[in-house]
């Protein structure tokens, strides 16, 4: 029998996630053991209800809701509550007497990510938060230490499952917004309030941590540029899988050169057009995807369960055996790197392509106009459709729908050109404006 050091662990929360890990935890220690090197000792579970039921059984004299001293008295926390305070202040003390910290809090890791560093690094402690982005899949460890050797210029992430399942179910059902938000809400995908997913405020803060991480440079959760989804309607799903694409809410971070010549980091979310051809065209249900694009790596796709319980707990795990492991050895953690310190661009600097839908007046010389309209603010149209609409029977003016597809415009130049349609003679309607990505 190998006798192992022993660590004491502390988690904080028992709800969807923090239950799993501690049925996992107390399930498979030996074996977690083994790969750490490590004995893990659980000596209690924080929360707030010691009598709430729980989705594992957890032997009641582990729960407590006398959580100071259990930190004081932790090799490693793992705080699983959710929320900003009290978590961030329980991290704090965490990390100041010492321990390594494992987080799952995406709010907190985006909002008061670089002081929770800070306090790490001073300490020589280190805050794990693998399971805070895309729940499952292994995604930061590859980010910070894979490619930590190469550089990545692009990621495209479909980091929400809940909006992920409300398009699918438009996409591939017809449904409406409403009703595949009803489903989503029924398969407990949304939560009773979902402005947090479909105004993309979740999808948003995975995004300032994939930046961050990606870009080896510092990206506040307010600099990311974000819309969700509720204005995508049926019509417009309808015609773009017409056109052999599907709308999906992107997370995108990107290094690129702005029309001034500086070179930043992009953060950005939005609902997008992306070919059904492209690897996150075929990203179905409520599943998550990550798609990096780097230099030498070239493409790569990370794929699986955004969200739940047993899941998460899988990635929460994965931090606690590498948080184990770096106690066996000894020596400081490893400081986020933030080193290149990149500008980060606002939208306007943004280059991209777009589809615009409009109907218009069925007369000649329109679309000469039309095209006209789009060159005279720089954007470059690539494609152009059209398909009479109404003939005009009973008097009317016959209108037709035009769907432009541009070649890559700065979304400064785009919305002078919606402005410019919106206020044209020629135009009755501008229906849709959408961009699109991974071409
Ligand atoms: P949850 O089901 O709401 O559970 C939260 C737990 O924290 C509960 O056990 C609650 O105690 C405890 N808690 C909350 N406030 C507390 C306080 N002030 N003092 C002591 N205990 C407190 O949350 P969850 O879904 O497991 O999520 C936990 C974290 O994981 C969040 O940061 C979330 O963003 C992240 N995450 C979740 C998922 C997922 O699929 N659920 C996926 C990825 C990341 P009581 O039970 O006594 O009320």
């Amino acid at each position: 029998m190998i006798e192992y050091r022993n660590l004491k662990i502390a988690v904080l929360g028992a709800g969807a996630v923090g239950a799993q890990v501690v049925r996992l935890l107390r399930e498979h220690g030996d074996e977690l053991a083994e790969r750490a090197g490590a004995g893990l000792e659980l000596i209690g579970v924080g929360v707030r209800n010691p009598d709430a039921p729980r989705t594992a059984e957890i032997p009641r004299e582990l729960l407590t809701t006398d959580i100071e001293p259990l930190i004081l008295g932790a090799d490693v926390v793992i705080e699983l509550m959710g929320g900003i305070e009290p978590a961030k202040s329980y991290i704090l003390q965490a990390l100041n007497s010492g321990a390594d910290v494992i987080s799952a809090n995406k709010a907190l890791i985006a909002t008061h990510g670089p002081e929770l560093f800070a306090a790490a690094e001073q300490v020589g402690a280190q805050l794990y938060y693998e399971a805070a982005v895309a729940g499952a899949i292994p995604i930061i460890r590859p980010l910070r230490d894979s490619l930590a050797g190469d550089r990545v210029k692009r990621i495209l992430g479909i980091v929400n499952g809940t909006t992920n399942y409300i398009l699918d179910r438009m996409d591939t059902d017809g449904q409406s917004l409403e009703d595949a938000l009803a489903s989503a809400t029924a398969l407990g995908y949304a939560e009773a309030d979902p402005t947090a997913d479909i105004e993309a405020y979740d999808a948003a803060q995975k995004a300032a941590i994939l930046a961050s991480l990606a870009f080896h440079t510092s990206v506040p959760l307010e600099s990311v540029y974000r819309e969700g989804i509720t204005q995508i309607t049926s019509e417009q799903m309808a015609a773009a899988r017409d056109a052999g694409y599907v709308i999906k809410l992107l997370a995108i971070c990107e290094r690129l050169t702005d029309a001034a010549g500086v070179e930043g980091v992009s953060a950005r979310v939005y609902p997008a057009l992306v070919p059904r051809s492209h690897p996150l065209g075929a990203v179905r249900e409520a599943k998550n995807a990550v798609f990096i694009e780097a230099e030498s790596a070239g493409d790569l796709m990370f794929y699986g369960a955004g969200a739940g319980g047993p899941e998460t707990a899988s990635a929460v795990l994965g931090d606690l055996v590498s948080a184990a492991r770096r106690h066996v050895i000894g020596g400081p953690g490893v400081a986020e790197s933030t080193g290149a310190n990149l500008p980060i661009l606002p939208i306007s600097g943004v280059t991209t392509r777009y589809q615009i839908t409009l109907e218009v007046v069925d007369q000649p010389g329109v679309l000469s106009r039309i095209a006209a309209l789009f060159s005279e603010h720089g954007v470059s149209v690539e494609t152009l459709s059209q398909s009479v609409r109404s003939t005009g029977e009973d008097g009317a003016a016959a209108t037709a729908t035009l769907v432009v597809g541009t070649h890559e415009a700065s979304e400064a130049d785009l919305s002078a050109t919606v402005d410019g349609l919106t206020h044209s003679d020629d135009v009755s309607c501008v229906t849709s404006v959408l961009r699109v990505e991974g071409l």
